[in-house]
């Protein structure tokens, strides 16, 4: 099997994995009130390798073996490559409406920092988890499995590393070796669509030192497995119609804390035990794929904000005051931008052994701190065209009763010849978007996901080349050295 279809994911879904809702254990997270929502959001990548508008984009045929696979499984090895990927994890959250839906795009951002790791360590004499790395990708796309990764410690005191913390599982850590494989303890956060995937990979989320050995880590494990506790957070988790909500009645992602309650994991699904020079390495390489697949995803969100604010201001008459323009014209940029880098990271890729290539660092960096430092002004923007009915409109029941749903229709039309019902239905999706619950999920996910701003500033600071840039301003000022 290399394909399935949304059903058997779900099928899948049902194999005994230990949730948390709200403190009570999940029997089926597919008919769970809110957990459900997260899965049915998650078949849209299943849906979309059978449509037939989608399955070109979405399905790679290997020309030796005939196989067709989820293209999320492909291993780029060019521009065009990069691009494709991009352009499906583009149009997936388009489908999602501007959520993305990550069951697959992360794990194998996970995957294919996995091949260039365990290859740099077969360097290095360990071998061995090149091996490993090959056989479970290859499990991983013969199954077209769903994969969540958990990378983000909980951390405890952020000043410091694992050690000299109040308690020593605030890192996830190997707590014992043994012939057939190891037993792991700790937990990471936020780790999002596990309630949902196949399989988890666990990355360490930093670089590590001598003395870290043993949260030098990273494996992979069923989300079915002893000792594996996944708590749902249970943000979002009220329901709602789509009438006043119609991107988050529909659409969901769900994060857990992710608990490892001395859980065996075999060797072979060990990718690194005690190497603390390749953690930091594995983190990194990690970074440079998924703040590709970020900023990827963003743009469906960034061409609503700039489309939503266009049509509102139509609905509101006011779509050729100058401030208008220029708050337009701004949210235009901003995707664009985005847009424009994302291509420049494919077009500017590395080919790093095994032969896969890696988005340009610099600009994909970029793009994300572009993207996650102008979100909250962006939000604003779109906020200021659109007016305070965002957050002051009537109910659905407002709108349908016989009662009040005239004075609805009368007062709060827009521009002469406009409906009422599209502005209202405009207006709600902007307030979904930007003002509810929602709204401050994609914020604190613009702010924090794939990294904290601090950390893409880092990366463009070590990327960039600046000892060239200042040789320039050397040579122009008229100075020589050495
Ligand atoms: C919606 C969502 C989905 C996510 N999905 C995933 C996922 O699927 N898998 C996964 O592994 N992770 C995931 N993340 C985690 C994400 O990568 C982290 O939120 C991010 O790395 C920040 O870590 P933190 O939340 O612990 O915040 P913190 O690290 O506590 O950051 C808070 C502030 O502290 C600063 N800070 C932290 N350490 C230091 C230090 N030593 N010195 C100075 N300043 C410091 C940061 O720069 C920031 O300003 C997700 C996050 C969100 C919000």
């Amino acid at each position: 099997m290399s394909l399935r279809t949304p059903e058997q994911y779900k099928e899948s879904l049902r194999d005994g994995r230990e949730v948390y809702y709200r403190g009570e254990k999940v029997d089926d997270v597919t008919t769970h009130p809110v957990i459900g929502k997260a899965v049915q959001h998650a078949c849209i990548d299943y849906q979309m390798a059978e449509d037939p508008r989608y399955r070109d984009l979405a399905v790679v045929t290997d020309p030796q073996t005939g196989q067709a696979y989820s293209r999320y499984y492909h291993l780029p090895q060019n521009a065009e490559d990069l691009l494709q990927r991009s352009r499906l994890i583009e149009a997936s959250t388009r489908e999602g409406a501007t959520l993305v839906v990550l069951i697959k795009e992360i794990g194998t951002d996970a995957l294919l920092a996995l091949h260039i790791v365990a290859e740099e360590m077969a360097k290095h004499g360990a071998g061995q988890y090149r091996e490993r790395v090959q056989k479970y990708y290859a499990l991983c796309r013969d199954n077209d499995y769903a994969v969540a990764v958990a990378q983000s410690d909980v951390k405890g005191d952020r000043s410091m590393g694992p050690q000299g913390q109040e308690h020593p599982d605030y890192y996830v850590r190997i707590v014992d070796r043994r012939d057939d494989g190891i037993v792991v303890r700790g937990a990471k956060i936020h780790t999002s669509v596990s309630t949902n995937t196949d399989e988890i990979i666990v990355l360490p989320t930093r670089a590590m030192r001598e003395g870290d050995e043993d949260y030098a880590v990273a494996f992979a494990v069923p989300a079915a497995t002893k000792g594996l506790k996944l708590l749902a957070s249970s943000y979002g988790g009220f329901q709602r119609n789509d009438f006043e909500y119609p991107i988050s009645a529909k659409h969901k992602m769900m994060e857990t804390l992710t608990v490892f309650d001395d859980v065996f994991v075999p060797w072979e699904r060990v990718f690194l035990a005690g190497e603390v020079a390749a953690a930091g390495l594995m983190a990194l390489t990690f970074v440079k794929f998924h703040r590709f697949t970020a900023v990827s995803y963003k743009l469906p969100l960034l061409e609503l904000m700039a489309g939503a604010s266009q049509a509102i201001a139509e609905y509101n008459g006011i779509e050729r005051a100058g401030h208008i323009r220029e708050k337009l014209t701004k949210l235009a940029s901003y995707h664009a931008t985005v847009q424009g880098l994302i291509l420049a990271a494919a077009q500017q890729h590395t080919v790093v052994p095994p032969g896969i290539a890696v988005p340009n660092t610099l600009m994909t960096n970029v793009a994300k701190y572009q993207f996650a430092s102008n979100y909250h002004q962006a939000v604003q923007m779109v906020q200021d065209v659109s007016g305070g009915l965002l957050v002051t409109g009537p109910s659905m029941e407002d709108w349908r009763s016989e009662a009040t749903g005239p004075y609805v229709e009368k007062y709060l039309g827009g521009k002469k010849g406009t409906s009422t019902e599209h502005r209202l239905r405009l207006m709600n999706l902007i307030s979904d978007l930007t003002a509810g619950d929602f709204g401050g999920y994609q914020e604190v996910l613009a702010v924090h996901a794939e990294g904290s701003l601090e950390a893409e500033k880092l990366q463009t600071y070590r990327e960039y080349d600046f000892a060239a840039a200042a040789e320039y301003a050397r040579e122009l000022a008229g100075i020589k050295e050495g």
